[in-house]
């Protein structure tokens, strides 16, 4: 009741993760912000073909929002735009790259739960993916990161069941317990996704040295399946749902043939007889 409209009014940065209509003229958009984690937001009149909040509010935009935190939603007041991305308006496939990225943190944070860890990590992947860095290796460190991010960090060291040292040979992922397996655990977990030496390295490497590191590796397409599968399984687990936004990438890369991972550049293979960064012998 002591509430002053002071009190009542804030300004926090925002990332437009969904939106959809309501009624005849407004707006309830979920964002991601730097204040609060994710919230839901009302724009009075953002259908309107004259409204500056309704286009500032585009899907995957950073803006500054002002916002009058009512009783049950916040409503904007005003929208200052940040960055609008255009490199996702014009590559379909960043473009869907970057939805998937907005789902998964819809899926993976609570809301009013501040993380300016999954703040940041969202605000820069879009600027990657915008920029035209390959989607593949972005991506995929945004999923080992965001795992992290909120407390599932995936364990790569030793086997999740049994506790002992992983050896440098084919072991697996299982989603259920969140981790590396042995082949001998692996018994009892059918349904893990088996991982190469080379898949193991590679998610290794995203840990320790992190994503300017992987985007100079060049990794062979099954073990590129294998991280992939493992990270996104391992997500869709601790959702508790399959993500759409997948199936329509999935759907256009078909449609696009096989280049996942493939970029211009010409990356260094992950070496399999590497002795350096041997999998059995980190601690
Ligand atoms: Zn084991």
């Amino acid at each position: 009741m002591s509430d002053t409209l002071r009190d009542r009014l804030y300004s926090t940065e925002a990332i437009v993760l969904s939106r959809r209509n309501l009624g005849e003229a407004d707006r309830i958009y979920d964002v991601f912000t730097a204040r609060s984690g994710r919230v839901s937001i009302i724009a009075k009149g953002a259908r309107k073909p004259e409204s500056r909040n309704g286009r500032s509010l585009d899907l995957l935009n950073q803006v500054v929002v002002h916002l009058y935190h009512g009783r049950n939603l916040e409503t904007v007041r005003g929208v200052e735009t940040i960055a609008t991305h255009p490199g996702l308006r014009t590559d379909l496939d960043a473009f869907g790259h970057a939805c998937y990225l907005a789902d998964l943190v819809r899926a993976m944070t609570h809301e009013h739960e501040p993380s300016e860890a999954v703040y940041t990590l969202l605000a820069q992947t879009l600027s990657l993916l915008s920029d035209g860095v390959d989607p593949w290796p972005v991506t995929r460190y945004f999923e080992y990161a965001l795992l992290g991010a909120t407390g599932f960090q995936a364990q790569l060291y030793e086997c999740v069941r049994c506790r002992e040292p992983l050896t440098a040979q084919v072991n697996a992922f299982s989603v259920n317990d969140g981790g590396v397996i042995c082949p001998r655990c692996r018994v009892g977990e059918p349904g893990s996704i088996p991982l190469s030496v080379n898949a193991q390295k590679y998610l290794r490497t995203m840990q320790r040295e992190g994503l300017r590191r992987i985007l100079t590796l060049r990794l062979d397409p099954d073990s590129q399946m294998q991280v992939q599968r493992a990270l996104a399984e391992y997500l869709q687990h601790l959702a508790e749902r399959s993500f759409s936004s997948l199936a329509v990438l999935h759907a256009l890369q078909e449609k696009q043939g096989p280049n996942i991972g493939e970029g211009e550049r010409d990356p260094a293979p992950i070496q399999p007889e590497s002795r350096s960064d041997d999998v059995g012998n980190d601690q």
